[in-house]
């Protein structure tokens, strides 16, 4: 048996907590990487795995994801991530979540969790029922923070591109700036709807041809096929769909200027970071641009627990400090010549005391 702390996703996480109720059948585990700056905050995964090794290699690398996200937020949260290891049928009952959220409560607070893959907004309201170490709950009216992330995070991604082509390309419009988006989801839908309005030109892509090809429609953009998006010949290519997508042959078939997108974990191994950069493709790094989302929930958190002001304002305000913080990360590595994601790393390393 090998020790999880001997694994290589391991990297100084304060505590990794493993859940069982045999009861309920529940088995999850509870990672906090850094508490640094404050409670490790992060979603809940609700996932089968085929190995349980693979379900504390996610539980690692997304808390340790979180932990970096929110320090580049600017937010007073640590990173922390919850798995829950579905069976192949993906049971989830009531029970399961309740001793989930017993189990978040007996953390008293150094863990606040959210939803993830799988787990929906439900799921946190009767997790919610339970214990107060919540966010990303239901919210009353559209003037307040928190409720659905991906409008959030899309905006947070509309102005880091906006802030790419003013650096790359010299910009300050994106009047038939042509950007290629991979997944026309929540993220990636709301991000093509901003940059429409600007007059960017657009490329679609999504498995759900449907979906998309009624947003091109609506948009007036051209669409590409799944496995075609990534060497369409555009200025920006946007990732709303799929993580580790930034691989050896994914990184030589782009056919752009810029990366800059929602999904999570683009870059498959780190040496792919500095192979964008050696192609002279400037990358927004992931969890620096694609932090409206968490910077809405935490908000709402604590709005909630500790009385900070929760109005959409605030959070517009936050979010409105992303390009500027990819900008701070874009000049570095200009004048360093070390690579953006690179730069970010070290960046959020420095924030979390490490
Ligand atoms: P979503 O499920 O609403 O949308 C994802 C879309 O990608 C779907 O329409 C899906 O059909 C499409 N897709 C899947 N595989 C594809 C492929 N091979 N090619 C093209 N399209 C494909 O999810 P979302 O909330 O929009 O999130 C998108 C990404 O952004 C995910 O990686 C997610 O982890 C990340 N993210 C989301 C948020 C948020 O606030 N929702 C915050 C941070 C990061």
């Amino acid at each position: 048996m090998t020790a999880f702390w001997t694994e290589a996703d391991y990297d100084d996480h304060e505590l990794v907590q493993l859940v069982r109720d045999p009861k309920s059948g529940l088995t999850a585990i509870i990672a906090l990487h850094s508490t640094h700056l404050g409670p490790g905050a992060g979603g809940t995964r609700f996932w089968h795995y085929a190995e349980p090794e693979a379900a504390m290699r996610d539980a690692l690398r997304l808390s340790r994801g979180m932990s970096f996200k929110n320090a580049m937020a600017g937010l007073p949260m640590g990173g922390g991530k919850a798995v829950i290891l579905a069976d192949e049928n993906r049971t989830k009952t009531p029970e399961m979540l309740a001793a989930f959220a017993d189990a978040v409560e007996a953390l008293g607070g150094q863990y606040v969790t959210a939803e993830d893959v799988g787990i929906s907004e439900a799921d946190m309201a009767a997790v919610a029922q339970r214990t107060q170490y919540v966010s990303g709950l239901p919210v009353d009216g559209e003037d307040a923070a928190g409720g659905d992330p991906g409008p959030f995070t899309a905006l947070g991604i509309f102005l880091g591109i906006k802030a790419a082509v003013k650096h790359k390309l010299g910009k300050d419009s994106m009047e038939g700036v042509h950007v290629a988006i991979q997944g026309t989801g929540s993220v990636g839908g709301g991000v093509a709807r901003l940059l429409a309005k600007e007059g960017a030109k657009l490329t679609l892509s999504d498995i759900h041809e449907d979906r998309c090809e009624a947003l091109a429609t609506e948009l007036g953009a051209d669409t590409a096929a799944p496995d075609a998006v990534m060497s369409v010949a555009c200025d920006v290519f946007s990732p709303n769909a799929l993580g580790a997508i930034l691989d050896d042959e994914g990184v030589a078939r782009l056919d752009c200027k810029i990366v800059a997108g929602g999904a999570n974990n683009q870059l498959k191994r780190p040496e792919h970071g500095p192979m964008l950069a050696k192609r002279g493709i400037l990358y927004a790094p992931d969890y620096v641009i694609n932090a409206g989302g968490i910077i809405s929930v935490t908000l709402e958190y604590l709005c909630r627990n500790d009385g900070a002001p929760c109005d959409i304002n605030e959070v517009r305000k936050r979010i409105a400090l992303i390009p500027g913080r990819l900008e701070q990360i874009w000049e570095q590595s200009d004048k360093t010549g070390v690579s953006p994601d690179q730069v970010a790393d070290k960046m959020a390393k420095e924030l979390i005391g490490r």
